[in-house]
Parts: structure tokens; C-alpha cells; sequence
């Protein structure tokens, strides 16, 4: 039997709300978002799935702290194992707090993988499938400023991918269809539609035993910092995507994680983030393995277990 492979595709901000006219992943039709819950859409009505291949449950973001959940603590939590918001005190974001990055260091997602599947020779066993442009790494460097995820591909020795990459195929633009890299950044990349980034993330993913895509517009819309697009216009978007990678996806090897960091669109009357729980669906080989899994702690452990198990 071929190796299996965890994919995770996270979505930040993104959680389970009520069913109302300011909850878009209620009135926008989204029929690959709905495949991944039978059929249901993705709001806090839905009821949790549990199958061998295929699971569905609302998990907790809040990490037993008031106020609002942040990226900086709530991405640190999942991608890690380790609740970075009680070790703050409180949640922090967007970016991860200096306190977290011992943790970071020794704990991250990818640095487990690669404990557990070293990389042969040309073989990387974890990969971070999104593309940077020139301008992130200059940026990112002179203000020593990383995002979670970034930095956790630092420590881990991770590559960041880059527009070479995203020319090649090789990589993912972070809006799924290179328009912003052509019409912000001024790079003549190529557009792809978004079925064909999430066939190519697919394919990404059977090169390596783990891989992270990383999803942020659905946090900035939920904000109102979208100019030109509405939230259910990212989140059609976003569901063409997860037809072109379901279609694609080969369930019986590739174990597909979908989830997110807090609340933010699912509720349109707020800009902040919200307090709801957020969607963990697993999808192929091992997704019962997840069914433990209550908050963004137990994300990264049970990703480790899969490809512990199974390997
Ligand atoms: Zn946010």
C-alpha cells in the first residue's frame, strides 16, 4: 500500500454560526463545502458526521480564555498541540507572541513530521504549499516579523515557496488564482481557475507525507477589509477550489483536514473575530482518528498519530 499523506487545508476565520441572513455559508450556495459535511451547510445546526473515512464536529477556539480568539495564540495552538493562549494569558494575534516561540520551536506540526519521516535525498516529507512573492521575504526579513506559519517553516527548515514555484506548478498563489499577484504585485504569473489550484494541491500533497495550505481572505472579508469582493463571492471562490481538490483528492491514501483558527465570517453584523467553534472535517484514510479532537489543540496530535500509525 502507498504511503498515506495528511493534507490541511486552513481556513482562518471561519466558524460555525447560526443559520441567519448575516451568515454567508448559509445563504450562498457552496455545494464542495456542503459534500464535506453530508450534505449539510456549515453552520452550528449541522449535525457532526462520524465515519471511518469521514468526519465532521464543531471544535472549541476559545482555549478556555475570555475575550476574542487571535491568530497569533490560535494558530500557534494548532499547529503546535499546545494551548499558546494560556501560556500568553490571553489571545494575541495576529502575529505569534515572543512567549510562544519556544513552543513554536519544538513543537511545531512540521518539525513532528520530520521527526517521524526524515527527508530522503530530494524528498521533503513536510510541505507549506503556498507561494511568497519577493516583496513577503524582503519585508519579513527587515521587520523579523513571520506569521505563525511562516515561522514555523523557519524553525523547521521548511521551504518558503516562491514565485519560481508558483510558475512551475508547484505551489499555490494564497487568492487560489494568481489575479492578485498580477494586479498588486505586478508579477506575470500565470491565472489558473480555482478548480485547477485545488487539482494542483492534490497533487502537492501525494508528493509529501504532510502538507499545509494556508486561506486568509475569508478572515479579511469577515473584517470588511475586502474592497472589491463579497464574502460570498470569496467563499464560491473558495468552494470551486474544494471541488477541484475533492475530485481530485485520493481518499483511500490522502487524509484531508479542513479547519480554522476562530470565528469571523460566519457572523457578517460583526468585523471582529466571534466566539463560535469552528469546523474540524476530516475527509479519507484515518479521518477517524480525529474523533477525539474538541479543540485546536488535539489537531496536531491526531495528525501525528495518523501518519504514526500509518506509516
Ligand atoms: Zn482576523
Amino acid at each position: 500500500m502507498p504511503e498515506p499523506s495528511v493534507l490541511v487545508v486552513f481556513l482562518d476565520g471561519v466558524g460555525l454560526g447560526e443559520a441567519d441572513a448575516h451568515n454567508p455559508l448559509s445563504e450562498t450556495y457552496l455545494p464542495a463545502f456542503e459534500q464535506m459535511v453530508d450534505g449539510q451547510p456549515w453552520t452550528a445546526d449541522a449535525a457532526p458526521v462520524r465515519g471511518e473515512m469521514h468526519l465532521f464536529r464543531p471544535i472549541d477556539a476559545t482555549l478556555g480564555k475570555d475575550g476574542l480568539p487571535q491568530s497569533g495564540t490560535g494558530q500557534a495552538t494548532l499547529f503546535t498541540g499546545t494551548n499558546c493562549a494560556k501560556i500568553v494569558g490571553h489571545h494575541f494575534g495576529p502575529f505569534p507572541h515572543s512567549e510562544t516561540k519556544p513552543v513554536l520551536e519544538t513543537e511545531n506540526v512540521f518539525r513532528k513530521v520530520k521527526a517521524l519521516r526524515a527527508d530522503d535525498d530530494g524528498t521533503e516529507s513536510a510541505a507549506f504549499a503556498n507561494a511568497y512573492p519577493p516583496r513577503f521575504f524582503s519585508h519579513a526579513e527587515e521587520q523579523d516579523r513571520w506569521t505563525v506559519t511562516t515561522l514555523c517553516c523557519r524553525m523547521a527548515n521548511v521551504r518558503l515557496r516562491t514565485e519560481d514555484d508558483l510558475r512551475a506548478g508547484r505551489a499555490l498563489p494564497a487568492d487560489l488564482t494568481g489575479t492578485a499577484w498580477r494586479e498588486h504585485l505586478g508579477c506575470d504569473v500565470p491565472v489558473i481557475s480555482e478548480a485547477e489550484a485545488g487539482q494542483r494541491l492534490a497533487a502537492v500533497s501525494r508528493e509529501h507525507a504532510f502538507t499545509l495550505f494556508e486561506y486568509y481572505l475569508t478572515d479579511k472579508v469577515g473584517h470588511g477589509r475586502l474592497a472589491d469582493r463579497s464574502a460570498g463571492d470569496v467563499l464560491r471562490s473558495l468552494d470551486r477550489f474544494f471541488e477541484g481538490l475533492l475530485d481530485t483528492l485520493d481518499t483511500e491514501r490522502q487524509l484531508l483536514i479542513v479547519t480554522s483558527d476562530h470565528g469571523n465570517v460566519e457572523d457578517l453584523s460583526v468585523k471582529t473575530h466571534t466566539l463560535a467553534p469552528v469546523p474540524l472535517v476530516a475527509y479519507g484514510r484515518g479521518a477517524d482518528r480525529f474523533h477525539s479532537v474538541h479543540d485546536l489543540t488535539g489537531v496536531t496530535p491526531a495528525a501525528r498519530k495518523t501518519l504514526a500509525h500509518s506509516g
